[in-house]
């Protein structure tokens, strides 16, 4: 999928990751396949510093750069300054403002110069995304899973065999990686994206960006 994506898209797919090991992955073979491969990441500006340690490693060991993307800084200063700093932890409507205004709208402004591009979804990470489809067209755009169907042992051996940089979080408990202040250990069963937004009950357990942001807004009656 990787090889069919590049042959392609060229420089209009770039790979999206927060340095998670299915990112990683996806990462590490496609720079096999292409050196010059175009990696990109959101830096929602509450992350743990951990996650710019982990953006180091990858450019070293592959010697690429790394697209840093970014929120708009009025529209960041203009949420705080109405709803405060850790505005998440008030309500489910906050948490998607946030969300919206540091990850899903930069997303966008990053995807409208890009044709396609690769995420480290895969099925059994929750129901959510139990269907992910390995290439989808969304919204005028070509979003691919190379791992929608692989399970978390075969990540763990793929990211060993070939001595990935392994983020450092995840040798405290944590499942999966996002921004510092919504994203905790799980205990073992847990599901593996509990570790988000733990204080929210009976909330879905994604921030939006694996969904149309036009989509986002119209349930929220944000914006
Ligand atoms: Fe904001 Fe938390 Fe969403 Fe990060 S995960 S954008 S801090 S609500």
């Amino acid at each position: 999928v990787l090889k069919w994506a590049l042959s392609t898209f060229g420089d209009s797919f770039a790979i999206a990751t927060s340095f998670q090991k299915e990112g990683m992955v996806i990462v590490d073979m496609a720079v096999r396949l292409n050196p010059r491969v175009r990696v990109f990441t959101l830096d929602t500006g509450r992350l743990p510093d951990e996650t710019y340690l982990m953006m180091d490693a990858v450019k070293k060991r592959y010697a690429i750069d790394v697209e840093v993307v970014r929120p708009d800084p009025a529209e960041v200063a203009d949420m705080v300054s109405s709803r405060g700093v850790d505005l998440f932890y008030e309500s489910p409507d906050n948490r998607r403002l946030c969300c919206e205004i540091r990850k899903v709208r930069p997303l966008e402004r990053k995807l409208a110069g890009l044709e396609a591009w690769a995420v480290g979804l895969r099925r059994d990470q929750s129901c959510e995304r139990a269907e992910t489809p390995k290439v989808q067209s969304l919204d005028g755009r070509v979003k691919i899973s190379p791992l929608a169907d692989w399970d978390r042992s075969r990540v763990d051996a793929y990211v060993s065999r070939r001595k990935l940089p392994v983020h450092p979080l995840y040798t405290r408990g944590f499942a999966t990686i996002g921004c510092a202040p919504c994203t905790r250990s799980v205990k073992p069963g847990e599901d593996e994206r509990a570790g988000r937004w733990w204080w929210e009950q009976n909330e879905s357990k994604e921030c939006g960006i694996h969904v149309t942001a036009a989509g986002l807004v119209r349930r929220s009656g944000l914006h």
